[in-house]
């Protein structure tokens, strides 16, 4: 019999064995100076704005660098309060609520929601921290086909009349870039008589009439009654919002333990999502440019040839199939001082794995011509 400790010498080797030899090892990256980045959630180019990090030095010197507690104890304050408020304006809901991270979001939603008898509805190509939620929670999640309604429809079908359901899926897919049909989900959640639960953490700041994504103010509190939204992605800080009624809040307070138990938000942090709120209120021409990057960008990749996905958001996805010719390419377009996503199973499929090519407003013209034309390069070598 091994020790203790030979036991988890062996567990560690044998699982660092198998990522190596599935050639699926990752690795963390630094953005270095001089790479241009195609890989980030920034779409808007807010994180580097002065405006932002000017705000979260004056709240850190007025509330301290940290908030010091857990909201129900001591650490709930006025700048958080403020930016619940801003939130809920924002995507037209009666409150929101603030979590330190999006994945925390999703566990603790879920988690406070569901238990064994509830039964949940998930888009197969759903967020992990959904997937993770639901397990948490205790409760079977049922995958429907990729924005298949009619599979959804057949799940719903099948389960009691009188079970809790909820339906839950991404609103921009973060992998393939592709948007939820939100009205259809809705329509199809209601004939079941399901909640609806959508995770627009890539449509926030991007998506919508002036940023409130892809349900926002198009989908009333009474069809999408969970909506979550993350702040680390375009508005460029990081955290996290419920939005919903006011009893689905107070419910989240009560019971939701990755809210809970944890120390809420640095202020500052808080203080920066507000002076994103307000750049983004005030300049509608980000977006604008925004869109006109992922217009420019698939318009000449089309011409290249080259085998994109069907996305017309920020995350526009090059699937390659095999991991090691992700790897490849991403380690080409580095040398390029292009910065872009190499994504491999478990994070898709087996024989999907991608490039995953982030566009952001601050992209100029020059650099999406270096990137198009160095993915050129690589396509030909690859056909010859
Ligand atoms: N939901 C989706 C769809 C995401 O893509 C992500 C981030 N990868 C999250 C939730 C988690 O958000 P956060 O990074 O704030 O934890």
């Amino acid at each position: 019999m091994p020790s203790g400790s030979a036991v988890w010498t062996e567990r560690l080797e044998a699982a660092a064995a198998w990522r190596r030899t599935q050639g699926l090892w990752r690795e963390r990256n630094t953005l270095q100076p001089g790479l241009v980045d195609f890989a980030g959630n920034d779409y808007l180019g807010l994180k580097d704005d002065p405006r932002l990090a000017e705000a979260q030095a004056a709240a850190a010197k007025r509330f301290g660098a940290g908030a010091g507690a857990s909201h129900l104890v001591s650490g709930h304050l006025e700048v958080h309060e403020a930016l619940e408020r801003r939130l809920a304006e924002l995507v037209g809901r009666p409150r929101a609520l603030l979590f330190s991270t999006g994945y925390m979001a999703n566990l603790g939603t879920l988690q406070a929601l569901c238990d064994s008898n509830t039964l949940i509805f998930q888009d197969r190509l759903n967020h992990a921290s959904l997937l993770d939620g639901a397990a948490l929670a205790g409760a079977r999640s049922r995958r429907f086909h990729h924005r298949d309604f009619n599979d959804l429809e057949r799940l719903l079908g099948r389960a009691p009349a009188e079970a809790a359901k909820l339906v839950v899926s991404d609103g921009v897919f973060s992998m393939d870039g592709d948007v939820a049909d939100v009205g259809g989900l809705a329509a199809v959640s209601a004939r079941h008589d399901a909640w609806l639960m959508i995770d627009d953490a890539h449509g926030i700041g991007v998506l919508g009439a002036h940023g409130d994504g892809c349900v926002g103010h198009a989908h009333g509190v009474e069809r999408v009654p969970v909506l979550v939204g993350t702040l680390g992605k375009a508005l460029g800080t990081g955290g996290a919002f419920v939005a919903g009624s006011d009893a689905l809040i107070e419910h989240l307070i009560q019971f939701a333990r990755a809210y809970v138990y944890t120390t809420a938000q640095p202020p500052g942090v808080a203080a920066a999502s507000l002076a994103a709120l307000d750049v983004l209120a005030a300049e509608p021409e980000r977006r604008q440019q925004l869109r006109d990057n992922i217009h420019y960008f698939r318009r000449e990749a089309a011409l290249l040839d080259l085998p994109l996905g069907d996305s017309f958001t920020p995350i526009q996805p090059l699937i390659l199939g095999e991991g090691r010719q992700v790897m490849h390419w991403a380690a080409r377009l580095r040398e390029a001082d292009l910065l872009v996503g190499a994504i491999r199973p478990p994070t898709v499929a087996n024989g999907e794995a991608r490039l995953r090519i982030t566009l952001r407003a601050s992209h100029s013209r020059e650099s999406l011509d270096r990137l198009l034309e160095a993915l050129a390069r690589l396509h030909e070598e690859a056909a010859a």
